[in-house]
């Protein structure tokens, strides 16, 4: 049996008032939900930069440890040198020899040098870090705040919640599909999340323009779905004015 339109328009005035309570809760909610997620976003975000340090500083004391085994073996091959010296036939092989020994000690050189500049590295990244943790710390504070704050308010709206949502799945289910997704689209359009309104004070409930007479009666009479002209909201019925 095809539902008149006054009980399609009963049906939708229902699902309006349960989804003006929902959207209620959620307002009351506020920025909440949002903000613990971009504390918890901001968070990971410091999170992968310490990992990202100290991944640098592990590979610079791998590089200070090569330099210091590099420093090492120009050691023993300076002191092989030596020895050598102490052998040899001629001055050529004798100035041969120093010119080794010379490069050797210049090896050493660019070693101990780098070494300082990877000492002097890490010391600036361990700041660096020391920083990042500390803001770390005072954010998943912020964090463990919000959260709290919203676990009481959720808490507290949650059963009447829980509720509405399980009413509106049936009051929904009750509305044609081709007219709900016409409500789901106005309210997702409007302001104030209201895609059913009535006539009041010869204006619409929605957007506050005049409402001509005969479009009043035609609303009244509940032949067919009547939207406002100017707002495009469901005009569902005439609210008998009160003197
Ligand atoms: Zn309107």
């Amino acid at each position: 049996m095809e539902s008149t339109v006054a009980s399609k328009l009963e049906a939708l005035s229902k699902l309006q008032s349960i989804d003006s309570q929902l959207d209620e809760i959620k307002r009351v909610r506020g920025d909440l939900p949002e903000e613990v997620q971009d504390l918890e976003d901001e968070i990971e975000g410091y999170e992968v930069r310490v990992r990202k340090f100290d991944d640098e500083v592990a590979g610079l004391n791998d590089s200070i440890a090569q330099r210091k085994q590099a420093i090492k073996d120009s050691e023993n091959l300076i002191r092989k040198y030596e020895e050598q010296q102490q052998n040899v036939r001629n001055n050529r092989e004798y100035d041969a020899i120093t010119k080794e020994v010379e490069l050797q000690k210049l090896e050493i050189q660019i070693s101990e040098k780098k070494i300082k500049e990877a000492h002097f590295q890490i010391e600036q990244k361990i700041s660096e870090i020391e920083d990042t943790k500390h803001r770390l710390e005072e954010r998943r504070k912020d964090l463990e705040n919000k959260q709290k704050e919203l676990e009481q308010i959720v808490a507290e709206s949650q059963e009447e919640e829980k509720k509405l949502e399980d009413d509106r799945q049936s009051a929904a289910s009750g509305v044609e599909d081709r007219l709900l997704s016409a409500y789901n689209r106005i309210r997702k359009n409007v302001r104030n999340g209201l895609a059913v309104v009535s006539v009041k004070r010869d204006a619409c409930g929605g957007c506050f323009n005049t409402v001509p007479p005969q479009r009043q009666a035609d609303i009244a009479a509940q032949k067919k779905i009547i939207v406002c002209e100017h707002c495009g909201r469901i005009l569902a019925g005439v609210e008998l004015r009160v003197f």
